[in-house]
């Protein structure tokens, strides 16, 4: 029989998580994280990572995507592969969003003020931000209190994202276009959508995912890579490819309709502190 009991929470904490006996470990370890999460934005354990992204011809940094960073008290950084996740499935994700976009901004100012002007911040922004949140107000609000020009914000969206609610999301994406923010999708064919929406949302650009540049080791792979490309060219999209981690990648790319490098070979994620030093060392 399934005998209810219950067990300390790991961090200390005095609220207990009550849980089966026969729930696996698993399941365990993200009711502890759930509890902990909910703690973490209060406890100003969320911290906001850039990566940088480089121009494809002069491999100049001309901005960077904003990255969550979950420091946990007691295991340390948690992936966003898990945490984030987690986030959506329990909401706190719209306040998680929220700190994010007014972390990367003023951080953005601040590579700004210190002569950086032309750089851009990227903000990933997840679907219950659309639905749960008044995010053209967030948005605007956040601009309102900035010098940074709306040019110079990059809200990234993913494809599942934009195909849901397609009607109510398009009507926010114009919205948001029209304060003059730039809109991406994000790990751009890896959702298994009609590529009509393309034309019917307000989009600039297209983040090839990572899944894409693994494979261009093989000729189809490049084939499916020269084919977005065109098409995104077609389009007038413009392009960031995400994980460029090696040189003859980076020779494929080049030349080819792609103005923007995003990988390991460029720069890992790193603390706001680390960014604009490399942007200075980089000067
Ligand atoms: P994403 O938006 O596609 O971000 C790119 C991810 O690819 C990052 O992982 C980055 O570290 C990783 N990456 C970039 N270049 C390379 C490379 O050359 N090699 C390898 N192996 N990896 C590379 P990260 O930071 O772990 O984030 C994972 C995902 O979590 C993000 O994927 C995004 O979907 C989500 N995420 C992160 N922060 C936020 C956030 O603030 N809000 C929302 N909604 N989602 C976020
Ligand atoms: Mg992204
Ligand atoms: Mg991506
Ligand atoms: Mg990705």
């Amino acid at each position: 029989a399934n005998v209810a009991r219950t067990e300390a929470k790991s961090s200390g904490g005095n609220q207990a998580i009550f849980y089966q006996s026969d729930m696996n470990a698993e399941a365990r370890t993200q009711l502890m994280l759930e509890t902990d999460l909910r703690k973490a934005m209060e406890k100003g354990e969320i911290e906001v990572y850039y990566q940088p992204q480089v121009d494809a011809e002069t491999l100049e940094i001309t901005g960077a995507e904003a990255l969550a960073r979950w420091k946990h008290p007691t295991e340390g950084y948690v992936s966003p592969g898990i945490f984030i996740p987690l986030a959506e499935s329990t909401g706190l994700i719209v306040e998680i969003g929220r700190h994010v976009l007014k972390t990367a901004v003023k951080d953005a100012e601040t590579w700004q003020d210190a002569g950086f002007d032309c750089v851009h911040v990227g903000i990933n922004l997840s679907g219950r931000q659309f639905t749960h949140s008044d995010l053209m107000k967030d948005i605007q609000a956040v601009l309102q209190e900035t010098t940074l020009p709306a040019g110079c914000i990059d809200l990234e969206i993913t494809e599942s994202l934009a195909m849901s609610n397609a009607d109510q999301n398009i009507s926010i994406l114009k919205g948001l276009k029209a304060m003059g923010v730039s809109l991406s999708i994000d790990d751009f064919g890896t959702g298994y959508s009609s590529l009509a929406y393309l034309q019917s949302f307000p989009i600039d650009t297209i983040k090839v995912d990572r899944s894409f540049i693994l494979n261009l080791a093989t000729v189809e792979g490049q084939a499916i890579v020269k084919t977005i490309l065109a098409m995104a060219e077609s389009l007038q999209l413009s392009v960031v490819v995400e994980g460029v981690e090696e040189d003859f990648q980076v020779e494929f790319l080049q030349g080819k309709h792609c103005q923007t490098f995003q990988g390991f070979k460029f720069g890992k994620p790193m603390n706001a502190t680390a960014f604009l030093k490399l942007l200075h060392s980089k000067q």
